[in-house]
């Protein structure tokens, strides 16, 4: 069987182009000197930085770039989207898709985030797709219930071989950026969740599938969060933008 780790590197809106170069030879310098593993290190800058990215990185194998979002559209007079096909023209091998801040604040729904998964697919990329719940939902129970509903709208479009390269992204919401992680426990039985209900459709791939972990993880958590039963790993958002901090992550992997 592959191996399903992966530890994912989430820089949202920052970052000078300087600052990203910087981080960009900090991260392959330990990679090269700390990491011995196979396993992919996946990047997400700004579009701006991702064709630098892809040339900075690709002298290691285990480093791969990845873009933070992607256009519903295949092409055409939509000003100011970047479609999956330009992505993947210029090294992107990995997009984010569903991830919270961008269902909160942009407006994507279910069906927009199936759609991108889908065009991500079709640019032969990997699409990292994320789910979870809110505070809200986790108080009243609700937590399984809504990052089923998530899931079911994404894999009910794919085929087999489609849903073999799918990368799933747990972030309960109320853990990203506030310093509030989930426990390994309420992880764990997330995860395995996630992974029984995409057996339900291909048992299979399913088994291959990657499951990352997402909210607040870093250096102190993760070795924890990563040895808990369907943890494949973290998508990072806070702690990847320093190198040390980042590495360490990546070293807690079991
Ligand atoms: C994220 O935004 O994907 C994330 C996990 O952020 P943080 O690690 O900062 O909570």
């Amino acid at each position: 069987m592959k191996s399903r780790q992966l530890v994912a590197g989430n820089w949202k809106m920052n970052l000078t182009k300087q600052e990203a170069q910087s981080l960009l030879a900090e991260i392959s310098g330990m990679m090269a000197d700390e990491i011995h593993g196979n396993m992919p290190v996946v990047l997400f800058p700004s579009f701006p930085y991702l064709m630098m990215t892809a040339t900075q990185l690709q002298s290691d194998p285990r480093l791969k770039t990845g873009a933070q979002n992607c256009s519903v559209e295949k092409s055409g007079a939509f000003t100011g989207e970047v479609s999956a096909e330009m992505l993947a023209s210029c090294g992107v091998g990995y997009v984010l898709a569903g991830h919270s801040e961008r269902r909160a604040y942009y407006g994507e729904t279910d069906l927009i985030v199936a759609q991108k998964v889908l065009r991500i697919l079709q640019a032969g990329m990997i699409p990292v797709f994320c789910c979870g719940e809110s505070l809200d939902e986790r108080e009243k129970g609700r937590h399984f219930e809504t990052v089923q509903r998530q899931i079911e709208a994404v894999t009910a479009a794919l085929n087999e071989e489609q849903y073999a390269k799918l990368v799933v992204a747990y972030e309960p919401v109320w853990a990203i950026g506030t310093g509030k992680t989930a426990t390994a426990e309420q992880a764990g039985e997330m995860h395995s969740f996630i992974r029984g209900l995409l057996k339900m459709q291909f048992s299979q791939a399913a088994d291959q599938t990657t499951i990352l972990y997402g909210g607040s993880c870093n250096e102190k958590n993760a070795a924890e969060l990563f040895r808990t039963s369907d943890v494949d790993g973290g998508l990072i958002g806070g702690a990847s933008l320093q190198s040390r901090s980042f590495i360490s992550i990546v070293k807690s992997l079991p």
